[in-house]
């Protein structure tokens, strides 16, 4: 069974966007929170007049007005990229901390299901590898990065909070790199930086050697992913990600390849905290989702580059 009314927290972002696009499509009442700050309507193209949608610009940091019952909560708000976030630390504290504290308020008032969108930042560094969701994590509590690793760190631990207290209907999923169509032009996050670099024929600038991985997962497969979570009662933390692990400087050759650009890989200053591998294991949404990713990162960059139609897999 479907859900009735869900309430989507940073709905118009780049993940949000989809997720609303696909609860719309699957007949769910779709109420997305956001107040643009690193997205656009644009996102939501034609969903935005559908009926069974409703827009509420709000800050997730204030109170949220919510009228009407609800029975699931995706709690996607927080500026997640590394240039949003570095350019706005005290307002993604706020975001993370007390922005999961309304969503986690409105699922109690209504019993719904809520689904919190966590981040495999909560590893830091990992000193193990692939990440399992038992892995405690290496952050450094006080770095640039931490108000974005820490913010989620300690909206794990309020929605397990929530959950021992109020028996809150939680769950908490660990995402791992997504990418695909909407990720902003210069929103710093490697896929669209490296796209943009080869569509103007720039160099595509690959922080340090290149040799770090990463583990890149497209969007329709964390979408699925996203909503099997929210159709379960598993509260989690469960990794969400695609465990193909890729260097940095294969993903730049790979873009370069696909968008048939003359560009070349330009190696700069590496950046602070840059996590040297991140892959994740997924063999817990396997078991308990019945989810694995189905779309290569081969196919999911030719879909990002325009050559085959964004609705493969
Ligand atoms: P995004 O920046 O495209 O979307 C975030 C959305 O939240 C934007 O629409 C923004 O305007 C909104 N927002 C931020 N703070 C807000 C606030 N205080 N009040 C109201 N709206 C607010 O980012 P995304 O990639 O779509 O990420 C969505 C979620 O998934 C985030 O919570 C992020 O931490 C998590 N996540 C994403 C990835 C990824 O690879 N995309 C990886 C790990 C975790």
């Amino acid at each position: 069974m479907g859900f009735q009314r869900a309430v989507v927290t940073g709905g118009a972002g780049f993940l949000g966007s989809h997720v609303c696009v696909e609860l719309v499509r699957q007949g769910t009442d779709v109420v997305c929170v956001d107040d643009f700050r690193t997205s656009s309507p644009r996102n939501l193209g034609g969903v935005l007049t559908h009926d069974r949608f409703e827009m509420v610009i709000a800050d997730v940091a204030e109170p949220l007005d919510v009228r009407g019952r609800v029975d699931l909560v995706m709690h996607l708000a927080c500026p997640a990229s590394p240039v949003d976030y570095l350019r706005m630390p005290v307002d993604t504290m706020r975001s993370g901390g007390f922005g999961t504290l309304h969503a986690l308020e409105l699922a109690r008032r209504d019993n719904a299901r809520i689904v919190i969108a966590s981040t495999s930042e909560v590893y830091g560094d990992p000193l193990e590898h692939p990440q399992r969701e038992t892995y405690w994590g290496n952050v450094n509590p006080i770095g640039p990065r931490s108000v974005y690793d820490e913010a989620k760190r300690f909206g794990e631990a309020l929605t397990q909070a929530f959950h021992r207290e109020y028996a809150v209907n939680t769950g908490i999923v660990r995402i791992f790199n997504t990418y695909g169509p909407r990720m902003r032009a210069g929103d710093g996050r490697m896929i669209p930086t490296f796209f943009q670099q080869a569509q103007a024929g720039e160099p595509l600038t690959v922080h340090g050697d290149g040799r770090q991985t990463r583990s890149l997962c497209y969007v329709d497969d964390l979408v699925r992913g996203l909503l099997a979570m929210a159709h379960s009662d598993h509260c989690g933390p469960i990794n969400l990600g695609n465990p193909e692990e890729v260097t940095v400087l294969d993903v730049a050759e790979r873009v370069i390849e696909v968008t048939g650009s003359r560009s070349v890989v330009r190696h700069v200053e590496p950046m602070p905290d840059d996590p040297r591998r991140r892959c994740p294991d997924i063999t817990l949404a396997h078991r308990v989702l019945d989810w694995r990713p189905k779309v290569s990162l081969h196919d999911g960059l030719r879909a990002m580059a325009g050559r085959v139609p964004a609705d493969i897999g």
